[in-house]
């Protein structure tokens, strides 16, 4: 067989050689250990935390290292294409934090290695496909769907494995006049690699025994260290009929091309990994160093851990994160503790260090699963949060509530009254860790907007509606504004004392039968006056943050 002619025949409008692109593309010029990472998203509009964890690998294996890291969009799946799916991947990884220095971008490409979106490569693809099969290394394959439907009937028959290889493989051997012929009719092809695999085989050794002998190919990878796989046998599809490549192919190619030195992916590709090693082989090319990374794990409901699923879980979208309004630098922050094992204690050994200065390595990286838990983020959240100025959380909430929820809008008219609201309890030597996320927050704060106040606790058991009216009259009475914290603490006690309570707890939990109760029952009263709940940071700075009028007319409203 003539390959070249076979080449020609099929790929008649490629022009260029694998020569002109691998000059078009050098070698990156970057310094000793530098790496070039990708993201590699399709956009099928649903971006999501998996994608966010292993841009978080990338871009810190990149940045970290003085390399590059770029956003290289996968659309070749036309199936999965959304329309404004690649603003919604630029958008969303943008907001929490990456940063990309080449790529596509919604103003075209930025960087030397485009076409930075799989669908404008096409030429390319084409010609390293014509090269393989000039080399006698691909091949035209004209088998129907019904055609394959069949011989994976006979397969599964006979329980061999199934698929297009070895004599299943009709087409692999056609002479230059049955392709001619079948391009004449317009018959469509695809174009297959001509794999060097065989499948596992029944010999019988010396002993007599039979055994089954796997030939195997060996991998490192640098989260999961050396994978050992069956190597690939299969005569996988490279060009669909439309000319377009698979995943297999495209990511091959564009990660020579563009000089990936690491390719971050997750688990799921793992099982076409010996594929992706014969395809580099083929063409000849230097295989990058993989890095699966773990699946998204989370405790179902029934106790047990289980992938995180889409349909199931709604925090598996990152849009769940922003509408929810959590602060990117807590999910930047979250993530790293399940990235990297040894990251909470780098955190605890330094608190206030900027993450980026946490030396993030793949070694600490789980390769069985990372367990992902909304309680633990929201941990995380609180301490995040806690580092954050009041200023920043201020235009953080009000860009927050601007796009997620306008009808909050007012809450932000007013700068100084909301930044004394955020540092409530937030300076003090032991710090309240209150918020967690905007959505949180503005319910958590919500009482000190009338439009939000509402009476969600009841009063102490222990305190009778008379008494209630009573406490409330007699501290109106007796309140005064620039009282300071222990004058209006005395004042409270005086209420007590006066009404039939214990003056301290301990006094009542001594004597119960002496008291009504004890002042903590009728401070919980003046709070849910104030505030409608029985639970608050400090009565005292919050009615001076409120205002004298606000606090009147609050106890007032509750008598
Ligand atoms: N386009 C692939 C995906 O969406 C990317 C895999 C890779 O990074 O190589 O999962």
């Amino acid at each position: 067989m003539d390959y070249n002619r076979l080449a020609g025949l099929l790929f008649p409008e490629i022009t260029k050689t694998p020569e002109d692109y691998e000059a078009m593309y050098p070698p990156r010029d970057l310094p000793e250990g530098a790496m070039v990472t990708r993201l590699g998203p399709s956009p099928t509009g649903f971006i999501h935390l998996g994608n966010l964890y292993g841009a978080f690998v990338d871009e810190r294996l990149a940045h970290q290292s003085g390399g590059v890291f770029y956003l290289r969009i996968e659309d070749t799946d036309d199936k999965r294409y959304v329309e404004g799916a690649v603003e919604t991947v630029i958008n969303s990884l943008k907001f929490f934090g990456i940063q990309f220095d080449e790529g596509a971008t919604m103003d075209g490409d930025i960087g030397d290695y485009g076409d930075y979106t799989q669908s404008h490569r096409g030429p390319i693809y084409q010609c390293f496909a014509k090269k393989l099969v000039s080399e006698g290394k691909a091949y035209p394959c004209f088998l129907t769907e019904d055609e394959i439907a069949a011989i994976r009937e006979k397969q599964e028959a006979e329980q061999i494995n199934p698929g297009i290889y070895g004599e299943y493989a009709a087409c692999r051997d056609w002479t230059l006049e049955q392709v001619e012929e079948a391009l004449a009719a317009g018959k469509p092809y695809v174009i297959r690699l001509r794999s060097d695999g065989k499948p596992a085989e029944k010999v019988v050794g010396d002993d007599g025994i039979e055994k089954e002998v796997v030939r195997r190919v060996k991998v490192k990878d640098a989260i999961r260290g050396t994978l050992s796989f069956p190597e690939n046998y299969m005569d996988t599809v490279i060009l669909k009929t439309t000319g377009i490549p698979t995943y297999h192919f495209a990511h091959v190619v564009d990660d020579h091309l563009m000089r990936t030195t690491h390719v971050v992916r997750g688990a799921e590709w793992l099982s076409s990994l010996p594929i992706h090693v014969e395809l580099f082989e083929k063409l000849g090319w230097e295989m990058p160093v993989y890095c699966h990374t773990a699946q998204l794990m989370k405790i179902g409901e029934d106790g047990n851990k289980r992938k995180l699923s889409k349909r199931k879980d709604p925090e598996l979208s990152l849009d769940y994160y922003r509408d929810q309004g959590y602060h990117p630098a807590a999910v930047r922050e979250y993530l790293l503790t399940i990235l990297n094992s040894n990251f909470e204690e780098w955190r605890a050994a330094n608190p206030d260090a900027p993450i980026d200065d946490f030396q993030f390595t793949t070694k600490k990286m789980s390769n069985s699963g990372a367990l992902f838990d909304l309680n633990k983020l929201n941990d995380v959240s609180k301490d995040v949060l806690l580092r954050i100025p009041a200023a920043d959380l201020y235009e953080f909430l009000r860009d927050w509530a601007a796009e997620f929820a306008p009808e909050y809008n007012y809450m932000f008219e007013d700068r100084d009254y909301m930044l004394k609201i955020l540092d409530l309890g937030r300076q003090d030597r032991k710090p309240r860790k209150d918020l967690v996320y905007a959505r949180q927050i503005i319910g958590f704060i919500g009482y000190f907007w009338d439009e939000l106040y509402k009476v969600e606790d009841p009063i102490p058991a222990e305190v009778s509606e008379e008494d209630r009216v009573q406490i409330l009259e007699k501290y109106l009475a007796t309140y005064d504004h620039s009282d300071d914290q222990s004058q209006w603490f005395d004042k409270i006690r005086a209420i007590a004392v006066d009404l039939g309570y214990a003056a301290k707890p301990k006094d009542y939990k001594k004597n119960p039968d002496d008291y009504k109760g004890h002042v903590g029952h009728v401070s919980t009263v003046i709070r849910i006056a104030l505030m409608g709940r029985a639970q608050s940071p400090d009565v005292w700075t919050i009615q001076q943050i409120m205002g004298e009028e606000k606090t009147r007319a609050r106890i007032q409203g509750a008598i």
